[in-house]
């Protein structure tokens, strides 16, 4: 099937079979942007870029149920698919792949990817099993695509710690590139979920990225005490009661420890409730 001129695929073997193709007759490299849809232009940041260092590019489209709790947004997820279709293919998609939950979950699956200590901190500490569901679901695309470099966005910056950790672990081939966060001209991080937000509660997202902003401030005036750090963050929460911290934190950007001193490469991450959306946010210190 074709949308837009671009090649549908819908089962890992089709999907195998054109990267080995690619790679084999084409003698191209093979890139892998996965993404749950509802592309914005964070995810139009990653194809470009993997259009740029890779021969082939595929973009997964795929809601992975295992990566949402319980009473978590799946069912509601926004599914835009004909859209989608259309942006991967102006970003330069040479192929789609868009699976059901039984090709990628066959009946019976009992097998999953646990990477342990990471998938407990930051986000995972509030969304249990989580990075579970993600690790499983990368590594399946990984193993269907098989690769030569996978297309992250910082926005999710602990999924790249635990992918990483996960993609050394396994001596998985496939280089993970990781491309800078995508924001609104007003400093709000791009995201699928931004649609759930009313007109009010868009204005109120903004303090996640102030918060950063304080912080590199900060950080620019040669304060390195995550303690203060972390309280120069909270402090632009308290201007704005709606919006309910889940963490923030610094951390070591691969092992998501937290860390007293702040260095170069230190990740702040955070995450907050605005209204029953939860957002996430960081910032790399420099
Ligand atoms: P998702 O569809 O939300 O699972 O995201 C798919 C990929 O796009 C992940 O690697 C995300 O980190 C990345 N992504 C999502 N939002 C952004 C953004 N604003 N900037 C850059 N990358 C993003």
């Amino acid at each position: 099937m074709e949308i837009f001129g671009t090649p549908i695929l819908h089962t890992v073997a089709e999907l195998r079979h054109w990267s080995r193709q690619k790679r084999n007759e084409n003698g191209h490299t093979i890139g892998l942007v996965p993404t749950m849809g509802a592309l914005h232009a964070g995810h139009a940041s990653l194809i470009r870029a993997a259009r740029a260092s890779c021969g082939a590019v595929a973009v997964t489209i795929f809601v992975n149920p295992t990566q949402f709790g319980p009473n978590e947004d799946f069912a509601r997820y926004p599914r835009t698919f004909d859209a989608d279709c259309a942006m991967a293919q102006r970003e330069g998609a040479d192929v789609i792949f868009a699976p059901s939950v039984e090709e990628l979950y066959p009946s019976g699956a009992t097998t999953f990817v646990e990477v342990e200590g990471l998938s407990n901190r930051l986000d995972g500490a509030s969304r249990p099993s989580h990075f579970r569901g993600v690790a499983t679901i990368v590594t399946k695309l990984l193993i269907a695509a098989e690769p030569d470099r996978a297309f992250f966005g910082q926005k999710d910056a602990a999924q790249v710690a635990v992918i990483r950790r996960m993609t050394a672990d396994l001596r998985l081939a496939a280089e993970i590139v990781v491309c800078p966060t995508v924001r609104d001209p007003d400093g709000l991080a791009m995201s699928s979920r931004n649609i759930y937000l009313s007109p009010t509660e868009r204005a109120q997202a903004l303090t996640l990225s102030r918060a950063l902003r304080h912080v590199e401030v900060l950080v620019a005036q040669n304060e390195r005490r995550a303690e203060a750090l972390v309280a120069a963050a909270r402090n632009a929460f308290a201007a704005e009661p709606a919006v309910r911290v889940d963490y923030i934190a610094l951390v070591d950007w691969a092992t998501l420890e937290p860390v007293e001193i702040a260095v170069p490469g230190s990740l702040c991450a955070m995450a907050a409730y605005v209204g029953s959306t939860r957002l996430i946010d960081n910032v790399i210190l420099s």
